[in-house]
């Protein structure tokens, strides 16, 4: 049934997302996103939640996640 369901294009390039990296289209362009999360994340030295809606955090791939555990903060 997901299959179904219409993939927005990648917010990065514009190309057309893959449903492995959705919303982007590839590894890419999902580290892209990250690098400019985390860079606005690590910036803040409070415990404040970043300005981050809810609606985007439950966008956020799996796989971000799992590259978000991988590189850690340094
Ligand atoms: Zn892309």
């Amino acid at each position: 049934m997901l299959e179904m369901r219409r993939i927005p294009p990648c917010p990065i390039c514009g190309k057309p997302a893959e449903v492995h990296w959705r919303p982007f289209c590839s590894r890419r362009c999902a580290d892209v996103d990250l690098g400019r999360w985390f860079a606005g994340v690590y910036r803040v030295p409070t415990d404040e939640t970043p300005e981050m809606p809810e609606a985007e955090w439950t966008e956020t791939p799996d796989a971000a996640r799992r590259m978000a555990r991988d590189h850690g903060p340094r």
